[in-house]
């Protein structure tokens, strides 16, 4: 690449921040989202922030399903500019089903926020995004919303993060009183000051803040600044003080509290996703080693969607551009096949209102439209040659039967389902046994299957029928394990993924794996999330 090329990828790429929030459906996502994007200058706007009753609404109705539930299926990005940084959220799914589609968002970040409800706690579905981005050691900053509201201690909070989660929290804000009586926030780098909030008269949900010394803080809010200030030094003297080396290597996670409702402590958060969160950096291959950021453009391919906007029979694929500079027309190579692959049309936009996109860099998203080629995990390059390694698929613990319910269609049936393994919109798994026209679709959850059924029926014309199997565990197995489990008492099953032709040994519950295992010392049978890396 010449020299300004590559002086202009590194220059982006340093203040470029690509991260997601994860949480809990309901924790607050959307109303962070817009509070953070309030905060700094929304550049594009991307698909789906929620389209909750009332809110502002951005294009991501591509699914008539999505407009019932009132959820957003579509992973989309935010782009943003704040203090000469430029900021990228992809968006999560929020529904709690639909969670192999945020696990493989976070195969495009290099930073989450992890987002708390201070009522709750940790939840279900924030334990299993924090199992994820611990598993590809992605740096996790810590929010805790709702403050303006009753809730847990903030120790209390700490200590549950430290325990279950084995991640030293490290606060880098401390509210002044209970949830539930905000009083302010004290930031740990300024002691000697407490920022107070106000709600603005006329209405206006978004409060303002203001710094009071520790005298007048002191004076006004009596027990409530000395319980803070006690707390802090408490903190500080058990060692839970702010490392960046730590942070990055996944040991700590900084901790924010506030009310993304009323944008109390979102500043702070920004502040922390520039100063903290990493920028893109040297990203691994697959065959050891890894591609740095000035190198010639890489992208990975993280989602493949198709008929978004159901006006145009378009597809389209998500790349997260890791090296190089991307320019709208450039022919790229598809590491899979070794084929060149044209990017005439290529988005930045993934709603119903997308732009052209020219030009990106290390830690933007670009959509490309009318790939058909691509795949979940592929990557393109520009120049040397780059293959990432492939995003994990996640451990299914719903399965049912696909049957065409017109036999007569069952070529278009055979066809559309493969569409929809592709994308990833359900995994497929294939046996002899059970034959071509009776695949078995495993999913992480069971909304997976209600996408299946109304695309099926609706975009592919090949309506289905879907019969539920009583397994609930999948465990990576090989040929040896599927014909243990053939000649076994266990009433379980060996399928192959058709994604990766992983064997898979499905069984009700760990109780019927552990028999399996006692009967057959020797069989293989091993945990999935973290197998198909
Ligand atoms: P998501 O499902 O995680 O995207 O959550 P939403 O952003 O839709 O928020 C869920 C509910 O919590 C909504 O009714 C919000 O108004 C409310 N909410 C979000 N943040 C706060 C907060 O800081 N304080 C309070 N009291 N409510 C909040």
């Amino acid at each position: 690449m010449i020299p300004d090329v590559r002086a202009a990828a590194a220059h982006e790429a340093a203040r470029r921040r690509t991260f997601a929030v994860i949480s809990h459906p309901d924790a607050g996502k959307s109303t962070l989202t817009e509070a953070l994007a309030l905060h700094a200058h929304a550049i594009t706007r991307a698909g789906a922030v929620h389209g909750k009753a009332g809110r502002r609404r951005v294009a991501s109705d591509w699914m008539e399903m999505e407009k019932a539930r009132g959820i957003s299926i579509t992973a989309a990005v935010l782009q943003f500019a704040h203090r000469g940084c430029v900021l990228n959220l992809l968006d999560t799914p929020g529904h709690a089903d639909f969670s192999e589609d945020t696990y493989r968002v976070l195969a495009a970040v290099d930073c989450a926020v992890m987002l708390i409800d201070a009522a709750k706690g940790l939840e279900e579905q924030t334990r299993k995004l924090f199992d994820v981005c611990r598993h590809r050691g992605i740096p996790v900053i810590t929010f805790v919303n709702k403050w303006d509201r009753p809730g847990r201690e903030a120790l209390q909070l700490l200590d549950e993060i430290e325990r279950e989660f084995r991640l030293r929290p490290t606060p880098v804000t401390w509210p002044v009183g209970d949830a539930g009586n905000l009083r302010g926030l004290i930031a740990v780098r300024t002691p000697g000051q407490m920022l107070r909030y106000t709600r603005t008269l006329g209405g206006a949900q978004e409060a303002v803040e203001e710094a009071i010394p520790a005298e007048q803080a002191a004076a006004e809010e009596g027990t409530d600044w000395d319980q803070a200030v006690e707390e802090l030094e408490l903190l500080r003297a058990a060692g839970a003080v702010h490392d960046q080396e730590a942070f990055l290597a996944g040991r700590t996670t900084p901790v924010f509290f506030g009310a993304a409702i009323s944008n109390i402590g979102v500043r702070l958060l920004l502040e922390a996703v520039i100063d903290l969160a990493p920028p893109p950096g040297p990203r691994e291959l697959a065959g050891g080693g890894t591609r740095p950021v000035d190198a010639p453009f890489a992208g990975l391919v993280f989602k493949v969607q198709a008929n978004m906007n159901p006006g145009h029979r378009d597809r389209i694929a998500f790349i997260r551009v890791c090296s190089g500079v991307f320019e709208r027309g450039m022919t790229l190579t598809r590491a899979a096949t070794g084929r060149p692959f044209a990017t005439k049309y290529a988005h930045s936009l993934f709603g119903q209102d997308r732009s052209t996109v020219d030009i990106a860099y290390p830690g933007d998203v670009v959509g490309l439209v009318n790939a058909h080629s691509l795949r979940v995990g592929d990557t393109l390059y520009a120049g040397q040659a780059a293959v990432f390694p492939p995003i994990p698929s996640f451990a299914p613990e719903h399965f049912a039967v696909a049957r065409p319910v017109d036999v007569s269609r069952s070529k278009q049936f055979r066809r559309s389902i493969a569409q929809l393994d592709e994308e990833g919109v359900v995994q497929v798994l294939v046996s002899d046994l059970r034959g071509e026209q009776a695949p078995v679709l495993a999913a992480v959850g069971p909304m997976q299957f209600e996408v299946v059924t109304a695309r099926m029926a609706g975009e592919f014309s090949a309506p289905v029928r879907l019969e539920p199997l009583p397994y609930r565990l999948a465990l990576a197995t090989d040929a040896a394990g599927a014909e243990a489990l053939g000649r076994s008492r266990i009433r379980g099953e060996a399928l192959t993924r058709v994604r990766d032709k992983a064997q898979l040994a499905l069984f009700r519950n760990h109780w019927q794996a552990d028999l399996l295992q006692r009967d057959f010392p020797g069989v293989r049978l091993d945990q999935l999330i973290a197998a198909h890396g």
